[in-house]
């Protein structure tokens, strides 16, 4: 444990040196406080004990400059060294920052004691800080599993839902157009009921792993939207782009090849998308584009399956909630 001491005069500076020197501390003497506030900056100690009474800067400045100098969560404890004991000394050090008070001649016992007293503090502080810091972490990591479906391991609802209206309202700014893509698994209810829900769950996995590694832009969300439906937001995308990337997702899944012997007509897994694509306005809610592209899910699903239809749509209004955008 290193301890600053500041002091201009050199006996009581020396007494109070071999004292700590004893307790097991290591010492080092500033004999002004301009040269105790650089020996804290360049030895960052653990404990400094403070004169108050010195030429040019005095005790009480040292500990203020000192406390605006530490960083965030530091704190080095400050002991006043003082032949100065009246009621208003000791208010002001507490004030500019002191922890404690120590009168001159400094007793070894006392010091002893204060000194054990403030590394009892600052053990406490520390594990205060340790475990905040887990804390910290703890939510963090709850934070992404409230964003997270379980299964599949890729955006959940939830995280869709805020990043539809996120993006809906940045497409209202920037005037660039908003797509978005439904995809639903084909006879995927005959797959569970055939190979077991197990094998399903294995399938939806599969099926968001091809999905996501068609999507190349850092803004774009793949999300599960429920059951064996996924949704893709696509921000600053035109329909071209996003019938594009819908077409290289439905071919993804077909490529992977997983077997689906109960389908009416035996293959593999497939899926149907539907595509809308808007420049987001006021006069509509984001829930108008998934209708939109609800509606050409179910056109697709009604072709044929396995196939992506586009819908431009033409779609109800419903004003925006007010909040600022
Ligand atoms: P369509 O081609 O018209 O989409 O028919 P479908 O059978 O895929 O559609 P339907 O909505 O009738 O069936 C969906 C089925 O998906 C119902 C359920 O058996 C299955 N399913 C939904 N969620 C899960 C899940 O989390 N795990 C598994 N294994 N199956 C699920
Ligand atoms: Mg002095
Ligand atoms: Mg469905
Ligand atoms: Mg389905």
């Amino acid at each position: 444990m290193k301890a600053l001491v500041i002091e201009d005069t050199v006996t009581s500076a020396t007494l109070v040196c071999h004292q700590l020197r004893k307790m097991g501390l290591e010492p080092t003497h500033a004999k002004d406080g301009s040269l105790g506030i650089e020996a804290f900056k360049a030895s960052r100690p653990d404990l400094i004990l403070l004169d108050i009474i010195m030429p040019g800067m005095d005790g009480f400045e040292v500990a203020r400059r000192i406390r605006q100098l530490e960083r965030d969560g530091e704190w080095t404890p400050i002991i006043f060294l003082t032949a100065r004991t009246s009621d208003e000394d000791l208010q002001r050090g507490i004030e500019v920052g002191g922890d404690d008070y120590l009168a001159k001649p400094v007793s070894e016992a006392v010091l002893g004691a204060k000194v054990r007293a403030m590394q009892r503090i600052a053990q406490m502080r520390y594990s205060l800080l340790v475990l905040t810091r887990k804390l910290d972490d703890a939510n963090s990591e709850l934070r992404r599993l409230s964003s997270v479906d379980g299964l599949t391991g890729i955006a959940n609802r939830r995280e869709f839902d805020e990043t539809l209206l996120r993006e809906w309202r940045r497409g209202i700014r920037s005037g660039r157009p908003l797509s978005l893509l439904v995809a639903d698994v084909d006879y995927f209810k005959q797959f569970n009921d055939g190979y077991g829900h197990q094998v399903g769950d294995e399938c939806l996995k599969a099926v968001a792993r091809s999905m996501q590694s068609e999507l190349k832009r850092p803004s774009d969300l793949l999300a599960r939207f429920g059951g064996e439906e996924f949704v893709v937001v696509l921000p600053e995308t035109d329909i071209q782009g996003a019938a594009a990337v819908s077409e290289s997702m439905r071919r993804a899944v077909e490529a992977m090849g997983i077997t689906h012997r109960h389908a009416p007509v035996p293959g593999v897994v497939t899926v149907s998308v539907g595509v809308a694509s808007l420049v987001p306005d006021r006069e509509r809610r984001p829930e108008a584009l998934i209708e939109a592209a609800d509606k050409a899910l179910y056109e697709a699903k009604r072709g044929g399956r396995n196939r992506v239809t586009i819908k431009m749509p033409g779609i109800g209004s419903a004003p925006l909630p007010s909040k600022a955008d």
